[in-house]
Formats: C-alpha cells, sequence, structure tokens
C-alpha cells in the first residue's frame, strides 16, 4: 500500500462513538480524520429513541450491561458520566426531559444531538470525509488505510463501526474484520433489543392480536423485565420483549405474567359462585381480544361456577407465567443493538487500547458491551469514546 496523506488520528464511523472521540482527540491538538461510507454523519443517533434519541441515562451503572467481563465497563464509565453528557447538551442549548427510569431524551429532534457533535468536531479541527469507503487496512510504522478517496496514513487508528444492526444505516462487519485481521478474538455477534417471533403454531392464534400492548413482565431465565408489551403480526416487542431479547439463547423458554401485581387466583375465587364466563371475567383484566384468545388457547372457557378449583389454580398460574418458545427474534434488521464483538480481553478498559496492537481502539457498539434499553447504549458510545479521544 502506498503511504498517504499523514494525520495523527484515523476513525472509521462517524456515529455517536466516533464524533466523540474525535472530538477528544481534536481538543488534544491531534489532527484528527474521521471516515465513513454513509452519506450523513450520525445516521442511528437520528433514528434513536424514535427521533428524539435517549442520549443518556441517569442510573448508569455497570449493571445494566451485558458483556464477557461484566467489570470491563466500569472505569469508562466513571470517567464520562451522564453529568458529563448533560454538560455537552446543556452548554448547546437542548432542551431535554427525563422519561422514566432517567431515561433522558431531546424535547425537539435528535438531530440536535448530531449538530452539537458536528458543531464540537469543527471547533476541535475534525475533519471528516463522508461516503468514503475503506478497501484495505494495512500496518506499518503506522497504521494506513486505503480508501475511494485516497489513502491516509496515521500513528492511531480507531474503529468506531458500530455493530451489525440497521444495515440499511451504513451498519457493516468491518470492525469486526479488523479485529480478526489484527488476531483479536470477537465474542460471537448476535442481534440484541429485537422482537421475538412466534413459532408457528402460536402465530396462528396470536397474529390477530396485532397492535395490541398491556403492561407485563417477561422473565428470561433469572432475568425479569417488567414493562410494555407488544403484539405484532410475527411475535412480541415492546420494551419489556427487547430486554429479555437481550438474555435469550435461542431454543430458551420465555415466560410472561400477563398481569403482574395483580392476584387473579384471588379475582376467580371472590367470583366463585358467579355464573359469568371466564373469558368474560378475564376481559375486565386484559384487553378483551387478548383475553379471548388467551382462553381459546389455553383453556376452555365455561361459566366460573362450573370451573373446579383446580382448574381456575392452573388457569391463574398460566397468566402469570405464560410459557413461549419463540422461534428466533426478527434479526439484524430491526435490533437496536448487536451483543457480542470485540473480545474486551484484547482490549485495554482505560484506553479501549488493543493490548497487542498498540494505536489500534476499539470503541462503542463494536465492543461486547451491550447496554439494556434506556439510553445506556449511547452512553457507552460517548464514554468509550471519551476514553479513547484522551490517549488515541
Ligand atoms: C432504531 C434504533 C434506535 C436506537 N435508539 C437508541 C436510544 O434511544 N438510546 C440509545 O442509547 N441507543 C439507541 N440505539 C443504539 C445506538 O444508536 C447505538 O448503540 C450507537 O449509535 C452505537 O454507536 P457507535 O458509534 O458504536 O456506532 P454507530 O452510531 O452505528 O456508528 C457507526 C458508523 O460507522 C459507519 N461504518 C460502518 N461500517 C463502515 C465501513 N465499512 N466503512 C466506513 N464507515 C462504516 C456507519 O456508517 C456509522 O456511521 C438505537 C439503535 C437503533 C437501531
Amino acid at each position: 500500500m502506498t503511504e498517504g496523506i499523514k494525520k495523527d488520528v484515523i476513525i472509521i464511523g462517524a456515529g455517536a462513538s466516533g464524533l466523540l472521540c474525535a472530538i477528544e482527540c481534536g481538543k488534544r491538538g491531534r489532527q484528527v480524520l474521521v471516515l465513513d461510507h454513509g452519506r450523513r454523519t450520525g445516521s442511528k443517533i437520528r433514528i434513536s429513541g424514535g427521533g428524539r434519541c435517549n442520549f443518556t441515562n441517569l442510573n448508569v451503572t455497570a449493571g445494566h450491561y451485558v458483556s464477557r467481563n461484566s467489570q470491563f465497563c466500569k472505569s469508562a464509565l466513571a470517567r464520562f458520566t451522564p453529568r458529563d453528557v448533560l454538560d455537552l447538551v446543556e452548554q448547546h442549548h437542548i432542551a431535554y426531559q427525563e422519561k422514566e427510569a432517567g431515561q433522558l431524551f431531546c424535547v425537539k429532534s435528535s438531530a440536535d444531538i448530531i449538530a452539537l457533535l458536528e458543531a464540537e468536531c469543527a471547533r476541535s479541527g475534525v475533519e471528516i470525509r463522508l461516503k468514503c469507503s475503506v478497501a484495505e487496512i494495512g500496518k506499518g510504522r503506522g497504521f494506513m488505510v486505503a480508501t475511494g478517496q485516497g489513502t491516509f496514513q496515521a500513528g492511531s487508528l480507531v474503529i468506531a463501526t458500530g455493530g451489525l444492526s440497521y444495515p440499511d444505516l451504513g451498519a457493516s462487519g468491518l470492525g469486526h474484520a479488523v479485529a480478526k485481521q489484527f488476531g483479536l478474538r470477537i465474542v460471537p455477534p448476535r442481534p440484541g433489543l429485537v422482537p421475538f417471533l412466534f413459532a408457528t403454531r402460536d402465530q396462528k392464534v396470536f397474529q390477530e392480536l396485532a397492535g395490541i400492548s398491556l403492561d407485563a413482565a417477561l422473565s428470561c431465565g433469572p432475568k425479569r423485565f417488567r414493562g410494555s408489551l407488544l403484539f405484532t403480526h410475527r411475535g412480541l416487542s415492546g420494551p419489556a420483549a427487547l430486554q429479555a431479547s437481550l438474555f435469550w439463547t435461542p431454543g430458551e423458554l420465555i415466560s410472561i405474567d400477563l398481569l403482574p401485581d395483580r392476584d387473579i387466583l384471588g379475582a376467580f375465587m371472590a367470583k366463585r359462585r358467579s355464573r359469568i364466563e371466564l373469558r368474560n371475567l378475564l376481559a375486565s383484566y386484559l384487553p378483551k381480544r387478548l383475553a379471548e384468545a388467551w382462553c381459546d388457547q389455553m383453556t376452555i372457557s365455561k361459566p366460573l361456577d362450573q370451573t373446579s378449583d383446580k382448574e381456575l389454580k392452573a388457569i391463574a398460574g398460566g397468566l402469570h407465567a405464560w410459557k413461549v418458545l419463540p422461534k428466533g427474534t426478527e434479526g439484524y434488521a430491526t435490533a437496536e443493538v448487536t451483543a457480542g464483538g470485540v473480545d474486551t480481553g484484547e482490549l485495554s478498559s482505560k484506553t479501549m487500547e488493543a493490548r497487542k496492537v498498540p494505536g489500534l481502539y476499539f470503541i462503542g457498539e463494536v465492543v461486547d458491551v451491550t447496554g439494556e434499553l434506556g439510553g445506556y447504549n449511547l452512553h457507552w458510545a460517548w464514554a468509550s469514546g471519551f476514553a479513547a479521544g484522551q490517549v488515541a
């Protein structure tokens, strides 16, 4: 590969982590070039949080992240906190609001966050090249990156290419390929925060319910998520299902409490001598169509006075622990994140630098650190970008 234009730092990926890292490197007087094959910066930020970008969470702790090494993210999270994000947001006069559980969203639009990042990049003298595809990466004394816009060279190379989800928005496997090229281990990637697909039998019964949502609790192994559950044409979505998907392994049953906090057996017993049909009684606790489909599927709906105690107990138990065996998930096309990625054992938790390859850094979603729903993934992008930005 021929030598090219020299920079101090090349960052591949103009998303959340790449731009934050670029700003920090630029502030230190480093000559920074950000490359991205997309037409715009921050494509995922733009669609995040339904267009309002849930940019951080006041409750950020390592406990909200999934990784083979649950301790790895601690150091970066400690050095770039939700308060640091807010300082930036407030300096740029971006109106924000707290939704449930510490989730901070833009009041107007996620475009405000992208404008903030672009303005800070411009202030730090960062050069951004878009529509720039990477053909080859080589290493001599520094790193050489051959692109459709020429070859560039730098002593530090930061990989901020994100995960595999939403390929329509520019996601690619480049980050994983670079890790492999330099002999770094990868934790097998998989779609995360993604809707479940019903098995064929369940889909036939429940597809009619598409659009219905209710407050439920989903358990996947020891993890339990309370929140909204949404029936789709193909399966289950909504925050509770998306969260559970992070912990689900194919072939595993999920258990759904359709009536959390409610003593439905007590409600049955209170009407023990009534002639009311079970499906009609259930319709006062569940959306009517769900009550009907659930009764059709699971039980015979009889008047309560003709149903035995044993049957009522079994029905109540089923409502609190409806066992579903998904046939899979919707996959990368709609997954909010990619779990897995560059094995954290290969990286310094302080700087994100590859231990075996000085000068090579991995930040953001490409690393095996995946946040729960609620602003944790963008916060990891900021925090890991900040950590690398202090040294790259
Ligand atoms: C629909 C949706 C909603 C979301 N909402 C939220 C939310 O509200 N809050 C939250 O915390 N998280 C949210 N997330 C997750 C969050 O957006 C990501 O975790 C975060 O953007 C990851 O940042 P990153 O910098 O690692 O990668 P990205 O932001 O994905 O940036 C990667 C960049 O690398 C570029 N790139 C990739 N491959 C190449 C290549 N081969 N050559 C050149 N450039 C390349 C891409 O074009 C992209 O610009 C959401 C995700 C989705 C899909």
